[in-house]
């Protein structure tokens, strides 16, 4: 999770706010979309003024069903949950209301949810009007090859036509080119825990920098040893509700050598993690991140055992600027805006300094008379598998 410096608004939607539920009082939204549930998505949205504001606009949250779960969840007021409105991954006809004050006319969207590849839930919203076709990616990762994969994003082979493109830039920057596949990284340390594990007495404290966006993590971990990873009541709470998805999580401490770790530093004992603990146990540590894999080339071992009993992995949740330059070409949109950085212009261009080929269009743009709805369930039962490689 990092910041995101995203302010909701979407200039094509007037009185759409998207992962931005600050100040509600004064913007009086007429809807308002969530991408994912990190805390950098979801500012405002336990605040009394959102809940306050809703109950006199009437304006509904969008979001997928998995992250209406997380909020049902966390939420501090239960009167959120009334304007709540899950949506499946496929296209939805939302309505916007007419709002005398602003002087907006009721409208009709259609809103296409497409998984983002970023964490449990992390959707993508394809926004269409009459007259725009509108992407905002929310913080996604998703491999060239993939794209192909997801029908709302292409038309008779070709990319859809995007006019505005609202899109994730974390790591834009030069030194972040390459990243490996997250299938690769769990290959690798699936082996090692297996190795560490031989010895009775030894441990595992898993260090992940979110809450959410490694159950494919714990799902391969699971699959691979036979062994479910321990989490606090806390997490439990939660992913007890979904073990359908999620069948790699115990709360049951004793029943696991390996534990979703809550300490930041070797140096502390695990004592807020398992409370049966004891003090012979000798852990490996295993960090997940991806902001501390600056220059990794393609080549590179995807983990490092930086000592004797810490194993650090590249592990991005963001796309690498190969994947995310490659992802916003593919599409060649009238428009960008990146968030939290912008996004280069001269990237957009056929220009040399350009680390792809740029992907030209063989078909004229054309102005798209009325929205289109095509309902893909491929897409929902190929989701976990698809996202992650
Ligand atoms: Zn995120
Ligand atoms: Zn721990």
């Amino acid at each position: 999770m990092y910041k995101s410096s995203f302010c909701g608004v979407i200039d094509e939607l007037p009185g759409i706010y998207v992962d931005n539920f600050e100040n509600a009082g004064e913007v009086r939204a007429r809807a308002y979309f969530l991408s994912h549930c990190h805390s950098d998505h979801t500012r405002g949205l336990f605040s009394q003024e959102l809940v306050n504001t809703l109950e006199v606009t009437g304006a509904c949250l969008y979001m997928s069903e998995a992250s209406a779960a997380i909020i049902e969840d966390e939420m501090v007021d239960e009167r959120i949950m009334r304007y709540i409105r899950p949506l499946r991954m496929e296209s939805t006809l939302v309505t916007l209301s007419s709002d005398t004050n602003q002087n907006v006319e009721e409208q009709i969207i259609t809103v296409t949810l497409i998984p983002a590849g970023h964490c449990f839930g992390s959707v993508m919203f394809l926004f269409r009007t009459n007259t725009k076709t509108v992407l905002y990616t929310g913080d996604f990762r998703l491999s060239v090859n993939d794209i192909s994969k997801f029908g709302y994003l292409n038309k008779d082979n070709e990319p859809i036509l995007i006019d505005a493109m609202y899109v994730d830039t974390t790591f834009i920057d030069y030194s972040y080119e390459n990243f490996p596949k997250r299938t690769e990284s769990v290959e690798y340390v699936v082996e090692e825990i297996k190795k560490w594990l031989r010895d009775d007495n030894n441990g595992v404290a898993l260090h992940m920098s979110a809450k959410i966006g490694y159950e494919f993590v714990f799902n391969e971990i699971y699959k691979k040893l036979d062994m479910k990873i321990y989490v606090n009541k806390y997490r439990w709470r939660f992913y007890s509700k979904i073990q359908h998805l999620v069948p790699s999580l115990t709360n049951n401490e004793k029943s696991t050598k390996i534990h979703s770790c809550m300490n930041w530093s070797e140096k502390t004992d695990h004592t807020k993690c398992l409370t049966n603990i004891s003090s012979n146990i000798n852990f490996l540590y295993i960090h997940f991140s991806a902001r501390k894999w600056d220059n990794y080339e393609i080549d590179q071992p995807t983990i490092n055992m930086s000592s004797s009993n810490r194993i650090d992995v590249c592990f991005a949740t963001h796309c690498s600027r190969t994947e995310l330059v490659h992802f916003v070409r593919h599409f060649s949109p009238k428009k960008v805006v990146g968030f939290p950085n912008p996004f280069p212009e001269k990237l957009l261009n056929n220009s040399s300094k350009a680390s792809n080929t740029p992907l030209k269009r063989k078909v004229v743009q054309k102005e798209i008379k009325s929205p289109e709805i095509k309902v893909n369930k491929k897409v929902h039962s190929a989701l976990l598998k698809v996202m992650f490689d």
